[in-house]
């Protein structure tokens, strides 16, 4: 998913959730997509905000998003995405900014972890230069 910031020529700014950059551009030539507020179809894309980043690397600020209601289309590909990742990497729970640094720095083997992490320790992390990914949490894991 794909969500894009889109504007109209009234200059009214709304969000689209698109399944891939084709979709848009399809539904963008077709005038399918119109302004929730004047119905305008003449809309322009502003700028792309990517679902999942890919890295935090040499950025100051973590991306963050906390889309309400979430599809459940999305819901199942975070929950695709946590498997895949469970399967191929070392649970370490809280451990995990400790264990991002040692691997970072060389002082423990390179593989693929995941665990927590506050928002403190993952502006940290980001701050100096080693790449994780903030995983979405989903509504069962939340208690
Ligand atoms: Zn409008």
């Amino acid at each position: 998913m794909i969500k894009y910031h889109l504007h109209c020529d009234q200059g009214h700014e709304f969000e689209g959730w698109f399944s891939s950059s084709n979709d848009y551009d399809e539904q963008h030539q077709r005038s399918l997509l119109t302004c929730p507020q004047c119905n305008s179809s003449n809309i322009a894309k502003a700028l792309m905000a990517p679902s999942v980043p890919a890295s935090t690397k040499g950025k100051d600020m973590v991306p963050m998003a906390t889309p309400h209601p979430v599809p459940a289309e999305m819901v199942a590909k975070i929950r695709q995405l946590k498997r895949e990742i469970e399967k191929n990497a070392d649970n370490v729970g809280e451990r995990f900014p400790e264990e991002a640094r040692k691997i970072h720095y060389g002082e423990a083997e390179a593989r693929g972890i995941y665990g927590k992490a506050s928002h403190e320790e993952a502006a940290g992390l980001a701050e100096e230069g080693i790449e994780f990914l903030p995983l979405p949490e989903l509504p069962e894991e939340k208690n």
